[in-house]
């Protein structure tokens, strides 16, 4: 089979190599429709560094080539949505069924051999059925789009309240149709105004350019009161965290996503004097079927995300593309 292979930082070639033996409890995919996004992108530049070899890739679509020894489900032939991240399963925190903060969790991309390539071994348990009717590309965004349906339910948006979006990148648009899947008004904030007319038709309520005036003050216009009810942080940066902190009412909830490497300073005063709730929300973990289903629902549209197609051959330019401007999701198509 082919395969993008990392062989070290920004060192990507695509090769013919060995095709992975499904063990018992595993399944082959034959990828038919891959994403790419900024962690595959850190993977490639190097800043994340992993075991090389490695193929990376974990936003994708497929059908079952070959299944192991005593796998029942899925069958060959069905396609199916994969959940990129798996548990150990033991530890106390999956007992909980905290299973996305296990502290020896696998990532398919990067722990373990990924999406760009033709086939891919995966555990059955990562495999969901995809919903018939329903076109590879549409499902290819079911990864971030379940992350942010996690987000939207930890920050409990409820129907009639106000919501912003931090960030206009995949998370931001995605978010902003969850949140108004669940009846919120949403404003999308971002510092550039370049996809505020995808985000008017996506849904917002409104848009804020950061440049464009005091946050605090387009909350309180844009909510007719003392600000937001419920923010939810797309862009993983310092400033956006404090953006979102800005936006947020007394008493209102602020839902992390993103991933700031850097250390963020956040006005602790303003969090106890204003009763604010901060809540991180980390990847997801039963969130994939309802990822699914609002997509099957056209509550939410993916495909007006998808900027950019690729073949695996063409995977370079796929990595360049990710870095325009214009790239919101760049897709490898099989
Ligand atoms: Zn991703
Ligand atoms: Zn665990």
């Amino acid at each position: 089979m082919k395969a993008a292979i990392l062989h070290g930082p920004r060192e990507l070639r695509v090769e013919a190599s060995r095709t992975p033996e499904p063990g018992g409890g595993d399944a082959l995919v034959r990828v038919a429709a891959a994403g790419l996004c900024g962690t595959d992108y850190s993977i490639f530049s190097g800043d994340r560094r992993v075991s090389y070899p490695r193929v990376m890739g974990h936003e994708f679509v497929g059908r079952v080539e070959a299944v192991g020894a005593g796998v029942t489900t899925p069958r060959v032939g069905d396609r199916v949505v994969i959940e990129p991240n798996y548990s150990c399963g033991v530890c106390p925190l999956c007992r909980e069924g905290n299973r996305n903060l296990c502290l020896v969790r696998t990532a398919i991309g990067i722990d373990v051999d990924g999406c760009f390539a033709e086939l891919v071994r995966v555990p059955v348990r990562c495999c969901w059925p995809a919903p018939a009717g329903v076109a590879d590309e549409d499902l290819m965004v079911t990864e971030p789009l379940a992350v942010v349906v996690r987000a939207v339910a930890r920050g409990q948006v409820r129907q009639g309240e106000t919501a912003a979006v931090v960030g206009a990148g995949t998370l931001g648009l995605l978010a902003l149709q969850v949140l108004a899947a669940r009846g919120a008004r949403v404003l999308v904030v971002s510092r550039s105004t370049r996809r505020f007319a995808l985000a008017d038709e996506l849904g917002a309520a409104a848009t804020h350019a950061v440049a464009d005036g005091p946050l605090d003050e387009a909350a309180h216009a844009f909510s007719g009161r003392e600000g937001i009810d419920c923010v939810v942080e797309t862009a993983g940066t310092p400033e956006a965290v404090s953006h979102a902190l800005a936006l947020v009412r007394p008493g209102g909830r602020v839902v992390l996503t993103g991933l700031p490497h850097e250390a963020t300073a956040v006005p602790f005063f303003s969090v106890v004097r204003r009763e604010v709730t901060i809540v991180g929300s980390m990847i997801y973990q039963d969130e994939f079927a309802e990822a699914m289903r609002l997509v099957a629902a056209g509550q939410v549209r993916t495909r007006p995300l998808i900027t950019h197609r690729f073949a695996l051959d063409e995977i370079e330019r796929a990595f360049v593309a990710h870095r325009e401007p214009a790239a919101i999701k760049v897709a490898v198509v099989l």
